[in-house]
């Protein structure tokens, strides 16, 4: 059986086991549209589950993946600016109370931050990408007691860039505001895919801990 039949299957079973659950919710749902409390940003890595990880329920969060859970500063421009846009309508339309910023362990857009992307025109987009882990990575090298320790050196770099990210979602004038009228909070959180552990980063003592202690 192929990754395809699998797939299929799988929906076979999604149907029959999980969807009765969520069945009159989301009827509900089309009748008065989504109401999503929490804008879930994350990596496209195939790892990161952030429904499984979190054990979220449809209609729980807004989903933006991308490559390295990258956040593109604010750019008011003609360009089409697809993870601007998700933002946009998550604060302004859904209103979301809640907005995670998730980095994970092993994250292969922080490694190859360290690594020649070949200049090919089939990575052309990816090349521009991977500007937005820069600020990440220079700090990650000016802070890290021994950069030849690869994998301290990713680890760092993975959970340093969450918090450049967040910076950038603050460039958004909607977050902003929102978050100054205490009506929007930012989460930087760290998944580990080896343990399933997810960390926050605690701006007062200015370290990432376990989530458990979290006080929302
Ligand atoms: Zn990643």
């Amino acid at each position: 059986m192929n990754r395809i039949q699998q797939l299929i299957k799988g929906n076979t079973k999604f149907k029959s086991q999980y969807f009765p659950y969520f069945e009159s919710e989301l009827i509900k749902s089309i009748k008065h549209g989504q109401k999503p409390e929490v804008l879930f940003i994350g990596c496209s890595d195939s790892r990161v589950t952030h429904d499984l990880m979190l054990d979220s329920k449809p209609g729980d969060m807004f989903i933006l993946r991308n490559v390295g859970n990258f956040i593109p500063p604010f750019q008011a421009d003609n360009d089409f600016h697809g993870s601007a846009a998700a933002i946009e309508y998550a604060v302004s339309v859904l209103q979301v109370k809640d907005i995670i910023v998730c980095g994970h362990s092993h994250c292969g857009a922080c490694k190859s931050l360290y690594e020649e992307i070949p200049d090919d025109d089939s990575l052309v987009h990816i090349r521009k990408w991977l500007e937005l882990g820069q600020k990440a990575k220079e700090f990650t090298l000016r802070t890290i007691q021994d950069p030849n320790n690869k994998e301290e050196l990713y680890r760092q770099t993975e959970r340093n860039s969450i918090l450049y990210q967040v910076e950038n979602l603050f460039s958004y004038p909607a977050v902003k505001q929102k978050v100054d009228a205490g009506t929007l909070k930012i989460h930087g959180w760290y998944y580990s895919i080896e343990t399933g552990d997810i960390e926050y980063y605690d701006l007062v003592e200015k370290k990432y801990k376990p989530i458990s202690e979290l006080k929302p």
